[in-house]
């Protein structure tokens, strides 16, 4: 069991959670709340960012997206409001 990428608590859940950072951060969102989360749409738009694999712009709409340029998994947890808090789960990984 994760920690609540919505209320941020790790004490009921154990390790890992939104305050997590790289691939782990991005599995945590991929998985939480059974994979509901990673589809959402994020609010105000979504946020404006630079893939932190190749280096091309992006909008992230979702709490889970991949750049359409080299398909680098990036997420953010929905208690994060600014794009300064996306990971990125490293360079040819592959979220299943
Ligand atoms: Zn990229």
């Amino acid at each position: 069991m994760k920690g609540c990428p919505s209320c941020g608590s790790v004490d009921k859940h154990g390790s890992g959670g939104p305050f997590t950072t790289g691939r782990e951060l991005v599995e945590f969102v991929y998985n939480a709340h059974e994979g509901t989360i990673r589809d959402k749409l994020i609010e105000g738009g979504g946020y404006e960012t630079v893939c932190q694999g190749c280096g091309a712009a992006f909008t992230m709409k979702t709490h889970v997206s991949r750049c359409p340029e080299c398909g680098g998994v990036h997420a953010i947890a929905p208690i994060h409001k600014s794009a300064e808090h996306i990971q990125f789960a490293g360079k040819g990984v592959v979220i299943e």
